[in-house]
Formats: C-alpha cells, structure tokens, sequence
C-alpha cells in the first residue's frame, strides 16, 4: 500500500503554511456556504489572473504558485469546517 508523506511534502508544507495564515488574519470563518464558495472562487480567480500575467510575461510562476497554495488552503478550510455546518 501506498503511503503519502505529507509531512515531508514541502508544496503540502506551504499549503498548511497559507491555511494558518489566513485563519489567524481572518479567524471568523463565515457560515454561509455561498460565502465560503466566494472566498474559494476568489483564491482561483488570482490563479487565472496569476497565468496570464505569466504568460504575458508580466508576471513569475511563483506567483501562480503563491495562489495555488492560497486556492488549496483554503479549500482545505471549507472542507474541515463542513461537516460541523448547519444549513442556514
Ligand atoms: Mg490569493
């Protein structure tokens, strides 16, 4: 079987990095679903954004990787707070 080291993963790493980040800059998660669905969205519209200026040359891919990271961080917050959510 197949076992991944997530502890030794330094891209995992850096997505636990971003998540306690943003949890101690933002620590009110809001309970709305559609407002955790907005916050989700907006990470992956910097990931767009983050492309395109790569590929204009206006930007690195350190940045895509920058909002990747936020993108899974907090997609990792929705999920580890989902299962305790009433529905509004
Ligand atoms: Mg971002």
């Amino acid at each position: 079987m197949y076992i991944y080291d997530m502890e030794l993963d330094p891209e995992i790493e850096a997505v636990g990095d971003a998540l306690r980040y943003a949890e101690t800059k933002h620590p009110n998660y809001p309970k709305s679903l559609h407002r955790r669905m907005s916050i989700l969205t907006e990470e992956i519209g910097e990931v767009a954004k983050a492309i395109l200026d790569y590929e204009d040359n206006r930007g690195d891919v350190e940045d895509i990787k920058h909002e990747l990271r936020q993108s899974a961080a907090m997609c990792f917050r929705f999920l580890k707070h989902l299962n305790k959510e009433e529905k509004e």
